[in-house]
C-alpha cells in the first residue's frame, strides 16, 4: 500500500506515454522513405532506427549534442548504415518532423484517463519533442483543449532532464498558482533518464510508466511505478477518486 501524496498538479510526458510514439514513429519513416525514393523500408530497418535514434536522445540528454543536430545526425547514420543518400537526411527530417504529428494512437485508453482527473487538479504537457510534431500532435489529439497548458522544450529553450527546463516550467506555474510546492507535483513518463532523472532533479513525484516492467538500473527515486496509466487516477490521494 503506498502512501498517498496530496497531489495538485500532474505533468504528463507525451511520447512513449500518453500517445504511442513507436506506431507514429513507424508511420512517419515509412511515409518518408516512400516520398523520397529510398525504396522500402523493413521490419528490421525500423527496429534498428529506433535503436540510432534513442542513442541520439540519450546525447541530448547528456547535453553531448545540439537539438538540431541530432534530429539530421541519426538519419545520417541510419542512412549511412543501409546504403541510402545521407544527402537526403536534411530534407527527410524536415519532412518526418510533420508527418510525426499526424499519426495519433493513445497509450491505455489515455484520453479517458485524463478526462477522469478531477479538474481540481492542474494537468500539464512536459515534453522534450519539437515544437512542430508536438504542436500538430497536441491540436490533432485533442489534447491541446483538455491540458491546462504545455511546455515544449523547444519554446522552454530547454530539455528534460535539466533542472533550467524544470525552473522554467515552475516559474510559469506559480504565475498561475502562485507559490507552487514541488512535493505536490507529480511527473508521469516512460523515460528514466528524462522523466525520472528530470523529476529527482526537481523535487517531484515521481510516477514511472514502465508497462514493459523494465528494469530500474539508473539508481533514480521512484515513488510510483505504475504499468498501466489506468492507475493514475487512484494515486492522487484524498484529491483522487480511486
Ligand atoms: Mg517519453
Amino acid at each position: 500500500m503506498h502512501h498517498k501524496h496530496n497531489i495538485q498538479i500532474l505533468l504528463w510526458d507525451i511520447d512513449g506515454t500518453i500517445l504511442d510514439f513507436e506506431k507514429a514513429e513507424e508511420a512517419a519513416i515509412r511515409k518518408g522513405f516512400a516520398v523520397h525514393g529510398l525504396g522500402e523500408c523493413t521490419d528490421e530497418m525500423l527496429a534498428d532506427y529506433s535503436v540510432i535514434n534513442r542513442g541520439y536522445w540519450q546525447k541530448l540528454e547528456r547535453g553531448e549534442m545540439t537539438k538540431p543536430r541530432i534530429l539530421v545526425e541519426r538519419f545520417r547514420e541510419f542512412f549511412g548504415k543501409y546504403g541510402l543518400d545521407t544527402t537526403k537526411a536534411e530534407a527527410f527530417n524536415a519532412d518526418y518532423q510533420v508527418n510525426l504529428g499526424d499519426t495519433i494512437c493513445f497509450r491505455d485508453d489515455a484520453l479517458s484517463v485524463i478526462q477522469r482527473i478531477p479538474k481540481d487538479i492542474g494537468q500539464y504537457v512536459v515534453t522534450n519533442g519539437t515544437a512542430i510534431a508536438q504542436h500538430r500532435k497536441l491540436s490533432l489529439s485533442g489534447l491541446e483543449e483538455i491540458m491546462d497548458g504545455y511546455y515544449i522544450s523547444d519554446e522552454v529553450g530547454f530539455e528534460k532532464p535539466g533542472i533550467e527546463y524544470f525552473n522554467a516550467v515552475f516559474a510559469d506555474l506559480r504565475k498561475k498558482y502562485g507559490e507552487v510546492d514541488p512535493g505536490k507535483v507529480m511527473i508521469i513518463g516512460d523515460s528514466l533518464t528524462s522523466d525520472i532523472r528530470g523529476g529527482n532533479n526537481a523535487g517531484l513525484i515521481c510516477c514511472w510508466y514502465n508497462p514493459k516492467g523494465l528494469k530500474n538500473d539508473k539508481g533514480l527515486r521512484i515513488d510510483y511505478e505504475i504499468r498501466s496509466l489506468q492507475e493514475v487516477p487512484e494515486l492522487l490521494g484524498s484529491w483522487g477518486r480511486g
